[in-house]
């Protein structure tokens, strides 16, 4: 296949006639209606329900199908769900149905980008749709993998996916996380298997010259944030002789990341325990004990009950927009933590806020954080503009792909 797969054949009024490049005659056809195949061509990988003349309602959750335009002229193969919004996800712009060999050659594509960006043992393999693979996550943690099934399509070509990853990789061990809430809009059931070799006691992800451990069957997502690996680098490059204050710290990634920049203080807040249990072991592992400390409580709970400012505050929320329906109620949220936040920090001081929100656009995440600095009375610089680091890429036929946005500030 060559680089122009992403994007659509020309229209042709009749698929040619048997042998190559004809259409697979095993799979079903979902038919576009008239019009609807242009944001296809521009190399979206999205149909949705309602742009479906024919074809849909037949079709399993999770079956591959073809898709044509209303003439019957190919736009390529995907997995389907009838039940979903998003009604077929396209792996390829091509004819046949997906099978281990296309599978395999976009796990070495994906692995190849991931090598030239020198990420050593510890990266996301591969982000859904951004490496063509729609409904497929795999972060890699030292010698072993763990796979996040997103949809109905990605479960039913596990089987030709495990053996694919075992190939290539050898992992010592793989778990398949099918647990995301994502997967009751597909309507699957949750579960988590270690589905190869043994899961080692300690699981660790290595990042910038630290070990964080990290919980593979029962963290959060796949266990660590990798996303954020660059934006933790360039915070640790701010920390020397400063208390940084990490809110939503996880399992410690930014809280460690400054300790070991020389940080005077490291404070890391959040609600989940367990979490904060692996923070700890990771901060005692890494010789950053005498630096660290952890405290169980709400974030907001914790700004409103603590008057002390600091020189450094880093805030990493979970998405509060869940859907397009929530973007209103989300956005308040954040202002209301950004003020909160804005208003500890130490005039001349530096804060990190980030927002993991697709349905968050960049200029609304930038006039959030200009109205809550209006609220409280602490204008800000921008000193940088950030996202996801590159092993998460994202499309630009889909901007809400860019989900992970930063923003680095200076606060007068
Ligand atoms: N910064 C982290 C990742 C943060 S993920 C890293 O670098 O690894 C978001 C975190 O927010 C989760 O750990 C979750 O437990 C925590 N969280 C969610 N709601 C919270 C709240 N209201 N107060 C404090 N922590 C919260």
């Amino acid at each position: 296949m060559g680089p122009n797969e992403e994007f659509s054949p020309a229209p042709s009024p009749q698929p040619p006639p048997g042998g190559r490049g004809s259409n697979d005659p095993a799979l079903p056809t979902v038919t576009l209606r008239k019009g609807e195949e242009r944001r296809l061509r521009l190399g979206h990988p999205w149909v949705y329900s309602n742009e479906v003349a024919d074809g849909l309602k037949e079709v399993t959750a999770g079956a591959q199908v073809q898709v044509v335009d209303h003439r019957g002229g190919p736009i390529g193969v995907g997995t389907a769900n009838p039940h979903t919004l998003i009604a077929v996800r396209l792996f390829t712009r091509g004819r046949k149905a997906v099978d281990g060999d296309l599978v395999g050659r976009r796990l070495v594509a994906a692995r190849e980008l991931r090598e030239a960006l020198g990420l050593g043992d510890t990266y996301r393999w591969v982000h859904s749709e951004g490496d063509r693979l729609p409904g497929l996550i795999v972060d890699r943690y030292d010698d072993g993998l763990v796979a996040q099934s997103l949809t109905a399509g990605v479960d039913a070509l596990w089987p030709l996916i495990l053996p694919a990853l075992v190939e290539q990789a050898s992992p010592a061990w793989v778990v398949l996380r099918a647990d995301s809430p994502f997967r009751s809009l597909e309507g699957l059931e949750s579960r988590v298997e270690v589905v190869h070799g043994r899961l080692p006691e300690a699981p660790v992800a290595h990042e910038a010259g630290l070990a964080y451990r990290c919980d593979a069957l029962a963290g959060q997502k796949t266990g660590f944030f990798l996303d954020q690996r660059e934006n933790r680098a360039r915070w640790r490059g701010l920390a020397a002789g400063h208390a940084c204050l990490d809110l939503f710290c996880h399992t410690g990634g930014f809280t460690l990341a400054v300790a070991a920049g020389g940080a005077s203080e490291s404070l890391g807040v959040d609600s989940s325990e367990p979490a904060l249990a692996l923070a700890r072991e990771s901060a005692e592992r890494n010789g950053l004990a005498a630096i660290c400390r952890f405290e169980r409580a709400d974030a907001f709970d914790y700004l409103r009950g603590s008057e002390r400012q600091w020189p450094r505050v880093n805030l990493d929320p979970p998405a509060f927009i869940k859907s397009r329906a929530k973007v209103k109620e989300g956005i308040a949220g954040y202002q209301r933590l950004n003020a909160l936040a804005l208003s500890r920090v130490t005039p001349g001081g530096l804060m990190m806020t980030a927002s993991c929100s697709h349905h968050l656009s960049d200029d609304e995440f930038v006039k959030l954080v200009a109205r809550a600095a209006a609220e409280v009375k602490r204008p800000v610089q921008i000193l940088g503009r950030f996202g996801a680091a590159p092993d998460h890429p994202t499309l630009p036929a889909i901007p809400e792909s860019a989900y992970l946005k930063s923003l680095l500030l200076r606060v007068m």
